[in-house]
């Protein structure tokens, strides 16, 4: 969408005049290393194309007014001056946590007009929750004249899922949003929050996400139920050796000492995650070292251990991933995202990704009789101001 076409969308909406200001914040997809960032371990995600635009400009009377191109008809209202809670519209909560925490550190702001229009789909894995809650810090900071640390304002956007949205999720999600690099993937370190950045050879692969539209809720406590066995597992290997605070302490040689003393579901959860972190480093060689072969091999592992281990894929998943890896120029695919359903990820040679999106598509219609949404994508910079 050109900057032209947002404005004049933002125009029918709130009428001319004024400066407009266009931000841009990015979805994102883990390449690998999953469920080990609340174990205080490694994961390594990129900004995505699909992205969501937030066209912007100042109110001189402290009040907030967000209309979303997704829901027509419901706008987000509130005001600088007052307390501002959780509220209505639901998708609200994610302009107002950030907004709140924002006043709540004391950064001066301004009102503002916002119309807030994506591509990035809502709900798919692909974060477009971290992408809201960034983007509308960058657009309150852009109005206001304010700027903050990358760190801090990911720690914040963190707070405000958290806090407004109810999902006690990790750091990656808003510290890929916020700090992605143009063609390179982040090797995060989730204790320390220390990065690097990995080229990504746009002449030697491509990322393909494979969004397999469905969504099992189960009972909805399986994201709860995994952490309370990470932290069981803590517990015990703790005993052994103050030392280890988290799982990611936890050496291979000591998993499989510990074997013994934990319940078989317990030692599988924590054998995920011992080995997730292992090949997310592995992972982030191969792919400096150009070693694709062995970088795919990596993800298929890494998918087998969250099928197998950790218990988080479904047949759809596992049908996606099967298929992308009996398909030619195929390095490696896998699950991305929390599991029960969602997308998956591939890393294809750039051309055979016209056919990897044909015969995946078609495969999987015969199959479930779903359409799968499949795109490819390099990897962006982070969140950033436009015009
Ligand atoms: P994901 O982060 O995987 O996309 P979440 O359930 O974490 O899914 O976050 C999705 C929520 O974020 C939506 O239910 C909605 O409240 C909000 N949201 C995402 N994109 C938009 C948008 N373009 N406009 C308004 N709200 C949005
Ligand atoms: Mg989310």
């Amino acid at each position: 969408m050109t900057l032209a076409k947002l404005k004049t969308e933002f125009t029918r909406e709130f009428g001319s005049g004024g400066r407009l200001h266009v931000i841009r914040a990015p979805g994102r997809v883990n390449l690998i290393g999953e469920h080990t960032d609340y174990n205080e371990g490694f994961v390594f995600p990129m900004a995505i194309e699909p992205q969501i635009f937030f066209v912007c400009r100042p109110r001189t009377d402290g009040k907030v007014v967000v209309k979303s191109s997704l829901f027509p008809g419901s706008t987000a209202e509130m005001s600088l001056s007052g307390r501002i809670t959780k509220g209505e519209p639901k998708w609200s909560n994610y302009v107002r946590g950030p907004i709140a925490l924002l006043l709540a550190k004391g950064v001066p702001l301004v009102g503002m007009d916002c119309l807030i229009i994506n591509t990035l789909p809502m709900g798919g894995g692909l974060s477009s929750s971290a992408a809201m809650e960034v983007g509308t810090v960058r657009a309150m900071l852009t109005l206001a004249g304010e700027s903050m640390d990358e760190s801090a304002l990911a720690q914040l956007c963190q707070k405000a899922e958290h806090d407004f949205a109810d999902v006690p999720c990790g750091i990656m999600d808003q510290t890929i949003v916020v700090s992605g690099k143009a063609d390179h993937a982040m090797l995060l370190d989730c204790r320390d929050l220390s990065r690097r950045f990995v080229p990504l050879d746009k002449d030697e692969l491509t990322v393909v996400v494979t969004n397999s539209m469905v969504k099992h809720e189960l009972s909805g406590g399986e994201y709860a139920e995994r952490r309370q066995q990470c932290e069981e597992a803590v517990r015990y290997f703790g005993k052994t050796d103050p030392a280890i605070r988290a799982l990611r302490d936890v050496t291979r040689e000591q998993l499989e000492t510990g074997r013994t003393g934990l319940s078989d579901v317990v030692f599988r959860r924590a054998r995920h995650v011992v080995g997730e972190n292992e090949r997310c480093l592995k992972f982030a060689e191969c792919l400096t070292s150009r070693r694709y072969e062995q970088a795919g091999q990596l993800m298929l592992q890494s998918h087998e251990s969250l099928r197998d281990d950790y218990e988080v894929s479904v047949p759809e998943i596992d049908f996606l991933v099967q298929t992308a890896m009996n398909l030619k120029g195929v390095y490696g695919s896998r699950m991305t995202g929390g599991g029960f359903g969602g997308c998956t990820v591939s890393l294809v040679q750039p051309r055979f990704v016209e056919s990897f999106v044909q015969e995946i598509r078609q495969a999987y219609q015969s199959r479930f009789r779903i359409e799968a949404v499949v795109f490819a994508t390099h990897a962006t910079d982070g969140a950033g101001v436009l015009e």
